[in-house]
């Protein structure tokens, strides 16, 4: 039986070979076990229980805890050829109705549904009139009030079970499970631990790094702008965080979305199927954002504000990569953050020792982000697994190498200064002091006839503070739990002072681009997005970024050699075969033609110019062409173009303006710009005359702000 399961793995999905975990928990449903499977976010889970469901006559049915993920699973089994539905509360009597019906008549392999509707004793009815052979638990983690997403209606999947007229195969599936959470899961599904298969936490594709003591906002626009042809997510603690954020980098001219409870549910829907479909280049979100997102191409998660424990945090930074493409996460820690997290934890409705269990798992949140070892072996370890006995290599600390700089002088400067000030002022006074700064409050104080008045007026405000918060990161200062937290000296600050210690710090991280990407995958992109917005699905489902990255490397082009391509099989063949074949050959001959005939499909993958993409747009546009023609020549979009004009500007390299704008256009965005703020770019947009485009609204901003007219 497995045979047929490797045949429909090729067959379907269009894939190899089975994983290694995948191929135990399908051995083991197979041999008539029921199994729980305990994977990482990108493992590979859905095809656990997919590839068992074609070989099982009858009906699977799949208890997933959110209808939109049920959607795109059923959009991605119609991209492969199964069939699939789901019965949720989106529908209406009659087509509730008619699925049934289809269901009895066999018209489909999977059903889906929320575990809410097990709650119905109508469709408990319903159920037992259908021939089921196998209940798939998705993210079984919910079943347990350990987990972090505990829905009672999860207790309802047993009972539910047990009416069935034949026993089923049950097979539970989660990435997130400690020990009590799995106890909890086999206890209440009756498993057996035996029929347990943990494949391992780590995420061979991810790399995690924190980053202390340096400016949030400069690291994310530095990161952002150095990696514009990718999405990513940006989760932050507070919806206010999230809206400033956002306003922030917008006004800078990125694309984001934002996502928060505090939005309407149409609000939110809409921002989420722009990121989906591509549309934004960075969402911004608080964690009520990622459950129901299967988006594949998700390059890098970037944690804005310490996560609340280790659990929660994997999960999120887990949503970067599951393609298993090269994917990177970040946390931006800051000693604040913990304050904010304690805070949550004391407002929280918890009982004593769940506030407490709570304070422990946050505790070893903050612990992550100061261990030197090597993060991905900290995670599997948190997990309860062995581990592994090379580091993975790739984390900020298995590779830093960055030089440490001596700061004992500043750091004295800093300790003298808030002892001086009797430990008695937040960050923002210690910094002016040091800044030497005039203001009311230092002349309330007399903050002017201290030592340390100025001792530091060679740097900016920012620069200082941004320097205590590297010391608070370090150990050597501390915040009081305040709503206006104080400056406090610690133990290891007592120390520099006392027994003339030395203080370092690394420099500054560089942020690199993830994945140099070639023209012909930056092309191939751009028809997956065109597709994709032609069938109202999003691009992913149409093939993943590792089918496209195999598919500009191998360059196929006819219809056999297309099968070779990782993630295709016949659908897949048939559905859009032709179109990114024949775009592929347009390539290759352009390619041939532009180089006489001598570079093969192979050495045009592999040799991408190395002058960055930004560039490379501007000199055409210098040379020129218009945005059109470069988004045609270049298979980029043309916000992209826009972006990449807007970012050579900034950096210093002079335009002809009058190809963007007009003068008296640039005086009409002028003015208004002085009337109400350039902070947001949509008022501008609807208070300008309708010819008026984002791009030439951007312009003006970035002349401006060059001009230094505004800031
Ligand atoms: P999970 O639900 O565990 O997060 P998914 O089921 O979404 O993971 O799978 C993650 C990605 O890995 C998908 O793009 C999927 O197509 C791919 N994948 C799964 N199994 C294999 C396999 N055997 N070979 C190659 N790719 C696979």
């Amino acid at each position: 039986m497995f045979q047929k399961a490797e045949e429909y793995l090729k067959e379907y999905f269009g894939y190899t070979s089975f994983r290694k975990g995948q191929e135990d928990i399908i051995r083991s449903l197979l041999t008539g076990n029921d199994t729980l499977a305990i994977m990482p976010t990108g493992g590979g889970k859905s095809i656990c229980y997919q590839v068992p469901a074609l070989i099982l006559e009858g009906i699977t049915i799949v208890i997933s805890p959110l209808i939109s993920l049920m959607k795109d699973q059923v959009d991605a089994l119609s991209s492969v050829g199964i069939s699939s539905t789901f019965i949720n509360s989106s529908l209406s009597a009659y087509e509730l109705n008619e699925r049934m019906n289809e269901l009895g008549e066999g018209a489909y392999k999977i059903l889906y549904i929320a575990p809410e509707r097990l709650e119905s004793n109508l469709f408990r009815e319903l159920l037992v009139s259908l021939p089921i052979s196998m209940v798939a638990i998705d993210e079984a983690h919910c079943i347990s009030q350990w987990g972090h997403d505990f829905r009672p209606s999860y207790r309802s999947i047993k009972s539910m079970i047990a009416l069935l007229p034949e026993k089923p195969l049950v097979v539970a599936l989660t990435a997130t499970a400690t020990k009590e959470v799995t106890a909890d899961i086999c206890e209440l599904l009756d498993l057996r631990q035996e029929h347990t298969f943990i494949t391992g936490f780590t995420r061979d594709n991810l790399t995690f790094n924190v980053v202390k003591g340096e400016n949030k906002r400069d690291f994310i626009l530095r990161y952002v702008k150095a990696n514009p042809s990718e999405q990513g997510i940006i989760y932050a603690a507070t919806r206010k965080e999230v809206d400033d954020l956002s306003n922030f980098l917008e006004k800078s001219g990125i694309e984001c979305g934002k996502y928060h409870a505090g939005m309407s549910e149409h609000a939110r829907a809409e921002q989420q199927d722009r990121f989906l479909y591509d549309e934004y280049q960075v969402m911004i979100a608080t964690n009520a954002f990622g459950m129901g997102i299967n988006k594949s191409n998700v390059r890098y998660v970037i944690h804005h504000n310490l996560p609340k424990n280790i659990e929660a945090y994997y999960q999120e930074a887990g949503r970067a990569g599951r393609d298993g493409e090269p994917s990177e996460c970040f946390i931006l820690f800051a000693g604040q953050d913990i304050q904010l997290q304690k805070f949550l934890i004391e407002q929280s409705n918890l009982n004593h020792d769940k506030k407490m269990h709570e304070y422990q798992k946050l505790q070893q949140m903050v612990d992550l982000c100061h261990t030197e070892k090597c993060i991905q072996s900290y995670i599997v370890e948190y997990f309860g697994e062995k581990i592994p006995e090379v580091d993975c290599g790739k984390c900020m600390n298995c590779r830093d190498t960055r030089t440490k700089i001596e700061v004992t002088q500043d750091a004295l400067m800093v300790f003298s200064c808030v002892k001086r000030m009797n430990e008695k002022f937040g960050k923002t006074l210690v910094a002016q002091v040091l800044k030497g700064s005039n203001n009311k409050r230092i002349a309330q104080f007399n903050f002017q006839k201290l030592s340390t008045y100025g001792l530091m007026k060679n740097k900016t405000e920012k620069q200082i503070v941004d320097f205590i918060d590297f010391l608070i990161a370090e150990g050597y200062l501390s915040l009081t739990n305040a709503q206006y937290p104080i400056l406090q000296l610690t133990n290891k600050a007592m120390e520099i002072l006392v027994e003339k210690k030395q203080v370092f710090k690394k420099e500054q991280m560089t942020v690199q681009a993830i994945q140099v990407n070639d023209e012909l995958f930056d092309k191939l992109k751009m028809i997956r997005r065109e597709l994709a917005s032609e069938l109202g699905v999003p691009p992913y489902i149409i093939f993943s970024d590792s089918s496209l990255k195999d598919m500009s490397t191998k360059c196929p082009t006819n219809d056999h050699e297309f099968l070779e391509v990782k993630g295709v099989a016949q659908t897949k063949l048939e559905r859009y075969g032709e179109t990114f074949i024949s775009a592929i050959c347009d390539y290759v001959k352009v390619e041939r033609s532009q180089t006489n005939n001598k570079v093969t499909s192979k050495t045009i993958s592999e040799n991408p110019d190395k002058t960055p993409s930004h560039l490379q747009t501007f000199q055409l546009f210098n040379d020129n062409f218009t945005i059109k023609q470069i988004v045609k020549q270049r298979g980029i979009t043309e916000i992209t173009v826009q972006n990449h004009i807007i970012r050579a500007i900034e950096e210093g390299l002079s335009i002809n303006w009058s190809r963007i704008i007009t003068s008296e256009q640039e005086r009409v965005i002028t003015d208004k710009i002085q009337e109400i703020g350039g902070d947001l770019l949509k008022p501008l947009k609807e208070n300008l005359p309708n010819e008026i485009d984002y791009f030439q609204i951007k312009a003006v901003i970035c002349k401006l702000r060059m001009e230094e007219i505004i800031n």
